[in-house]
């Protein structure tokens, strides 16, 4: 028998029901903060990625999924943003708006060491605001994401938030880094030796307990924060205040990716475990649009991970509280009945009603004992003596009361 690819997972039909609720909840969510939602393809050339994340990222270094096409090399996509991107510009979307408040959702890729929370194959939910350098629009995004996680009912998740200054400020960071570390090297885990040389920056947000004693030990500042840049990220927080929304400022989290700059934050969760703590993140990237060939746009967004989302929503004091289906079940008992059962299941079903029946000529008893696992919320009971007298005998399985209902009557006894 054929088993899944490692790091991917079937989203079974058990589950399904909180993928939908969670997508809708956000589509809804997204609409009244007025962004309007984006599909771009699953492949991308691969320049792209390497362009935009930085080709010292550990994504485009180790984790992209090539496919090979005579001289084309496309990815197949790691993240949203830089397609986002790309598609913002390729379609002049900048041209008719000067400000695009953009959100997607669907698959990334990324050829990961699997594990709980990390898979090759997961999705992503977020959204972009690309044209504006306003430190309101951080504040937005927040609690925009803070407000998805409130309302898909996740409880006891953090918001952590930093700036990284301008390109300037984040050369002046590496730079002192570099030096600080210099003698500390021994001290380091084996990928923070890479990230020493590839990616510094990343040093600051190691997981490794040795590695974050080093970076303490450097009793590094902020002072390579410009005054723009530290201005910027006062009112973010100013705005974050009035709004109420709960974080906390910290000052060693950075993001993998070159683009970021200025506010990057994380919402992230205990029960996630201290390797791959977050729920999501995200932060301001000013110099990709015109990273990428468009005009100097300012813009940030985030991302959630589905899958950990639903890891937290599968713990202790997150589960619904059994709400009930809205199935309506029909079982019938004689020939006689099956027809007029057949005709009952389409007009609930024209009606609007969620209706099945059991086409397996079980007895009443197994025939009820299937409608109990379908948690169905009524069924419906059909024998001659229904017919004789023009009824049918109705069930409400969450109380058990049972009781003869007129034809006419059935559909207002099942809508209230
Ligand atoms: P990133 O683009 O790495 O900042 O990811 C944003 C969010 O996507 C993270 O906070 C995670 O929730 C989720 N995520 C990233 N990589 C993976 C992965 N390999 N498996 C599952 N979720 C992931």
């Amino acid at each position: 028998m054929f088993k899944k690819v490692p790091g991917t997972k079937d989203i079974l039909p058990g589950e399904i029901a909180w993928w939908l609720k969670i997508e809708e909840s956000s589509r809804r969510i997204f609409s009244l903060y007025n962004y309007q939602e984006i599909r771009p393809p699953l492949i991308e050339d691969v320049g792209l990625f390497n362009r935009s994340l930085g080709e010292s990222a550990e994504i485009v270094q180790k984790q992209m999924f090539l496919i090979r096409n005579n001289q084309d090399t496309y990815a197949l996509r790691p993240e949203g943003t830089a397609s986002i991107v790309r598609a913002y510009l390729e379609n002049n979307l900048d041209k008719t708006n000067s400000f695009s408040k953009l959100y997607y959702t669907g698959a990334m890729f990324r050829l990961e060491r699997p594990q709980k929370g990390r898979l090759r194959q997961f999705h992503h939910l977020g959204c972009e605001v690309i044209g504006s350098y306003q430190p309101q629009v951080d504040a937005e995004v927040i609690s925009l994401g803070d407000r998805i996680l409130k309302e898909s009912g996740i409880k006891g998740y953090r918001i952590k938030i930093n700036t990284l200054g301008c390109s300037q400020d984040k050369k002046e960071l590496s730079s002192s880094l570099r030096k600080g570390l210099k003698d500390k090297l021994g001290q380091l885990c084996r990928e923070c030796l890479v990230r020493y040389e590839r990616n510094i920056l990343r040093v600051l947000d190691c997981k490794n307990e040795s590695c974050r004693e080093v970076v303490r030990s450097l009793n590094l500042s902020s002072s390579h924060i410009c005054k723009e840049c530290a201005d910027h990220f006062k009112q973010v927080r100013e705005v974050l205040d009035s709004l109420k929304i709960n974080y906390e400022v910290s000052p060693y989290l950075v993001r993998g990716l070159d683009y970021y700059t200025r506010t990057v934050f994380e919402f992230v969760h205990p029960d996630l475990g201290p390797q791959q703590d977050a729920l999501g993140a995200g932060g301001r990237y000013d110099n990709l649009v015109k990273n990428l060939g468009g005009p100097e746009k300012g813009a940030v967004g985030f991302a959630f991970g589905l899958e950990r989302l639903a890891l937290i929503h599968q713990t202790p004091g997150h589960q619904d509280t059994g709400t009930p289906g809205n199935l309506v079940y029909i079982v019938t008992m004689g020939e006689a009945a099956k027809k007029e059962g057949t005709k009952l299941l389409d007009y609930l079903r024209l009606s609007g009603i969620c209706a099945d029946t059991d086409y397996e000529g079980r007895t009443l008893k197994g025939a009820m004992r299937l409608a109990n696992d379908l948690k169905a919320k009524f069924v419906i009971i059909i024998g001659d003596d229904e017919l004789k007298k023009n009824v049918v005998t109705l069930k409400n399985m969450s109380s058990g009361e049972q009781r003869e209902v007129k034809s006419e009557d059935l559909l207002g006894e099942l809508k209230c």
